[in-house]
């Protein structure tokens, strides 16, 4: 039925109580008549709020049938109702639409509340980390995924941006990698990928890699060792040519050492050799081999705190601290100084290595740690490099949660820091050995 307009109902209001008026007067009962009226319209009133009650709470389809003004009010209800249900159906369908494709995700997908607990999860969550519906939801995430590494990445991520990988909670073959995307003021997505063949893929690169090295060094060092021996004896035509196999195979050596040192640090464990380091003995040793190398033809400083220990790995830290002091050696023309720092900073400890060298165009510094970069072939003074020095340097300061940061004017000498965090610093109150590292001069 068509809904009529207020100054419809209103007229109607008017003419009723006008008739009331007229009876009144033509009976001439004007107090029973008005009386009468009002309890009539009482009564209307409260049937119909009655019959509103028990369509709206009997859950009946059709409104109740009624007159004027009430006929209107339940087809307006009648009207919002319908178009409630529509729009919640539309609402539900979207909803499902939703949960459909995230269920269809190959990665497991979780949204975390401001305290870290679980508020909804896919399939793949259930199937990746064997998450359970209604069990899980609403527990924090760090007591489902039991790892101390994974809490310590919890908090502190958002702070740095990186991803996780960790071996799933229901298969240790399967290695998961995991990233949170901040949204809204306080929420948090975790996206759990399967990257185990990744994983394997990296692992068998990096055996074949080690095992081909390995197998190699020996062949290497007895051929090393006869043309050393052949240097001497052979004919003076032969001399060049011998020279230059020695050179070669010195190279591949240097090469293969390298390989072997990357593949070592990939797969030790780096929490297990946190200890305390004797920085200031490790540096003394180096300045001698670092003597040895420059043979006199550079001014070497050493400025070392002896009091600065480090927590971490002994072995790491000085094939890092070895490749910067050799490479400022090797890069630093004959009567250059190089000055070599180890002291405590607001920053944290930090070992540096300043040299007055050839220096680096700035356009190379940016690709210096990657795997076999070398500038410009034709600068290589240096002929036993391998391009790989850098790759590990880098590689033992990412396990010691610190950076190296590279300063160069061409032409002028180059800076290498390692910046270590002031957690990694020894107290001296632990530091058991300090007072027996002499200072390196
Ligand atoms: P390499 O074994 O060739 O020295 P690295 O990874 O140690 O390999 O270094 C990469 C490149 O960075 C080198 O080829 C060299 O050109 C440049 N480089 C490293 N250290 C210095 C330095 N102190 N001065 C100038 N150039 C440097």
């Amino acid at each position: 039925m068509p809904v009529r307009s207020l100054k419809f109902h209103f007229y109607r209001l008017l003419l009723g109580v006008a008739l009331v008026l007229l009876l009144a007067w033509v009976t001439g009962f004007w107090l029973e008549t008005l009386a009468l009226a009002l309890l009539l319209s009482a009564a209307w009133l409260l049937v119909n709020t009655w019959r509103l009650y028990r369509w709206l709470t009997g859950g009946r389809d059709a409104p109740p049938e009624s007159l004027g003004v009430w006929s209107d009010i339940f087809d307006r209800i009648d009207a919002l109702q319908k178009q409630n249900r529509k729009q919640q159906e539309r609402y539900q369908s979207v909803i499902r639409e939703f949960q459909s494709m995230t269920d269809a995700f190959p990665d497991a997908t979780l949204v975390l509340d401001a305290h870290d607990c679980i508020t909804w999860f896919n399939d793949a969550a259930c199937s990746l980390l064997g998450l359970r519906v209604p069990e899980d939801l609403g527990q924090p995430v760090t007591n489902l995924l039991r790892d101390p590494d994974f809490a310590n990445w919890m908090a502190v991520e958002g702070k740095v941006q990186s991803h996780f990988e960790m071996a799933s909670p229901l298969d240790s073959n399967v290695h998961l990698s995991i990233n949170a995307v901040r949204y809204r003021e306080d929420q948090r997505l975790l996206i759990v990928r399967d990257v185990t063949d990744i994983h394997n893929v990296e692992r068998i690169r990096r055996d074949f890699v080690a095992n081909v090295s390995h197998e190699l060094r020996t062949p290497l060092t007895v051929l090393l060792g006869y043309l050393e021996s052949m240097q001497d004896q052979c004919p003076e035509d032969l001399s060049p040519a011998v020279e230059r196999m020695r050179d070669q195979a010195r190279q591949m050596q240097n090469l293969l050492n390298d390989l072997l040192e990357l593949s070592r640090l990939q797969t030790t464990s780096h929490e297990s050799e946190d200890l305390d380091v004797d920085v200031p003995a490790m540096l003394m040793q180096l300045k001698e081999q670092a003597e040895e190398l420059s043979q006199g033809n550079h001014d070497l400083r050493f400025e070392v705190d002896p009091d600065l220990l480090l927590r971490g790995a002994a072995t790491d830290l000085e094939s890092a601290f070895r490749n910067l002091i050799n490479n400022a050696i090797h890069y630093t023309p004959d009567g250059g100084s190089i000055r070599i720092s180890w002291r405590d900073t607001p920053r944290g400890p930090e070992f540096s290595v300043t040299d007055t060298g050839i220096g680096i165009p700035k356009r190379d510094i940016p690709r210096l740690t990657e795997r076999f970069y070398r500038v410009g072939s034709d600068r290589s003074r240096h002929r036993g490099g391998t391009g790989l020095g850098l790759s590990i340097v880098k590689h033992v300061l990412n396990a010691h949660d610190s950076r190296l940061s590279i300063e160069s004017e061409l032409g002028e000498g180059s800076t290498f820091t390692c910046v270590f965090p002031p957690g990694r610093r020894v107290e001296p109150e632990n530091n058991g050995f300090a007072e027996e590292a002499a200072p390196a001069q």
